[in-house]
């Protein structure tokens, strides 16, 4: 019997493990595949290699100090971080998520590889565990409390009663690859592309050669478009092709997934003895698509909860609620509510708002602040901001 039985190995559970075998709880850590490269952009805020994982360092991964926006009209506005002496970094999932795996494992959490949970082990109409496919047969691991960490697919969520099945309008939907080959993208800087659709394009480099480059819709945009075709397309486009301008690129990898575009359903946080964390339960933002560093914060929090459940003997929802209650999830939840209130704004008349917006910005110092605090700190816009776009 487990303390805790985490379904799914990624950033969100990896770190729910970590935090609970350091103080030495004993955690089964359920993964379907530890080879598998989650589709992923691998933006890393500054903040998960300043305080969640400095052993990141090691790796001496590639440190961003800006980011170049443009608008459908390809307006571009620049903005760099330097000076703040803060670090985001772009990482490989692959590497990055085995890497943050194995520091739970070296915390003490057991890792089982090659198993696919697909339902709750119920016990007088309790989840007691999780049941999994392996290449040996089914497995069972019970345990006191169940961590679903298994991302946007997750049937255990589904199962648990917590919530439903993502609807299409309710998602975003993004392909990218990995790229290799000579370049001239400035190396330390991120290069995001709004477009017509409600979505956007990206390319982010990842070492002197290699470059991640991506782009996706949501919302009823997923419907409206074809992901495939607008990934030709932003690949093509004159404005990204000048960036890579040779005829071929060794394509390392490319792949495409599902992300929440509604951010987190707060009711459907916790039950009786069951947290979900990460995305599973849309810890991504709104608009940007950023979930690396949500799910790793509600992975620890969720972690802090079941600590404390644990140690008063009382792991019903009473207990649990610190979770959806704490100050971070709150703030989280906070500013996800405000990214979604400006996306009709942003995207309505095609996305010409946010041409206005970036044109807007070239010669009003105030109002280019306005936008920098918008995106880069979580800052409400003013009215006044608003009704500028809209009056001009
Ligand atoms: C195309 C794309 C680009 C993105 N780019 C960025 C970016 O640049 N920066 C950023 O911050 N965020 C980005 N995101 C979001 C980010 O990838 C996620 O928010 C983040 O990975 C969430 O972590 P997680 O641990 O909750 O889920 P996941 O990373 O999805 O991890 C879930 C884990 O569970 C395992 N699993 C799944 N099903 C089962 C099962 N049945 N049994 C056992 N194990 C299972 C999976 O193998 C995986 O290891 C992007 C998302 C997409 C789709």
């Amino acid at each position: 019997m487990y303390d805790v039985v985490i379904s799914g190995a990624g950033p969100a559970g990896s770190r729910c493990a970590e935090i609970l075998a350091k103080n030495g709880f004993k955690v089964a850590l359920i993964e379907k595949n530890v080879n598998w490269r989650k589709p992923c952009g691998g933006g890393v805020s500054a903040r998960i290699m300043s305080k969640y994982y400095p052993q990141l360092k090691e790796l001496n991964p590639l440190r961003l100090n800006g980011a170049l926006m443009f608008s459908a009209e390809y307006y571009k506005m620049g903005y760099s971080w330097e000076e703040q002496g803060t670090d985001s970094i772009i990482m490989d999932r692959l590497e990055f998520d085995n890497f943050i795996r194995n520091v739970a494992v070296d915390a003490g959490a057991e890792l089982f590889d090659k198993n696919i949970s697909f339902d709750f082990i119920v016990k007088d109409q309790k989840k007691v565990g999780i049941r999994t496919k392996t290449p040996d047969g089914v497995k069972e691991y019970l345990g006191k409390i169940i961590i679903i960490a298994d991302g946007m697919s997750s049937k255990l969520a589904v199962k648990s009663g917590l919530r439903e099945r993502w609807k299409i309008e309710d998602i975003g939907l993004a392909k990218c690859s990995i790229l290799e080959g000579e370049n001239n993208l400035e190396k330390n800087k991120m290069y995001l592309y709004f477009r017509r659709y409600k979505g956007y394009g990206w390319i982010f480099p990842i070492s002197e050669k290699r470059f991640n480059i991506g782009c996706g819709t949501f919302a009823e945009d997923n419907l409206k478009y074809n992901l495939n075709q607008i990934f030709d397309d932003f690949k093509n486009d004159p404005n990204i092709k000048q960036y890579f301008p040779l005829s071929k690129y060794k394509e390392i990898w490319t792949g495409s997934y599902p992300l929440s575009a509604i951010g987190v359903l707060e009711k459907s946080l916790i039950k009786d003895n069951i947290m979900i964390i990460g995305d599973a339960a849309g810890f991504v933002s709104p608009i940007s698509g950023e979930g690396i560093h949500p799910s790793i914060v509600s992975g620890q929090i969720a972690a802090e909860a079941a600590i404390q459940a644990l140690q008063s003997n009382d792991i019903s929802n009473r207990t649990l609620k610190s979770y959806k209650q704490h100050p971070y999830i709150k703030k989280i939840l906070r500013n996800f509510k405000l990214k979604r209130s400006m996306v009709e704004f942003f995207y309505e008349n095609n996305g010409k708002n946010l041409d206005t917006m970036f044109k807007l910005a070239k010669d009003d110092i105030d109002f280019r602040d306005q936008v920098i605090k918008m995106f880069f700190f979580n800052a409400a816009p003013s009215k006044e901001f608003f009704a500028k776009i809209r009056a001009s």
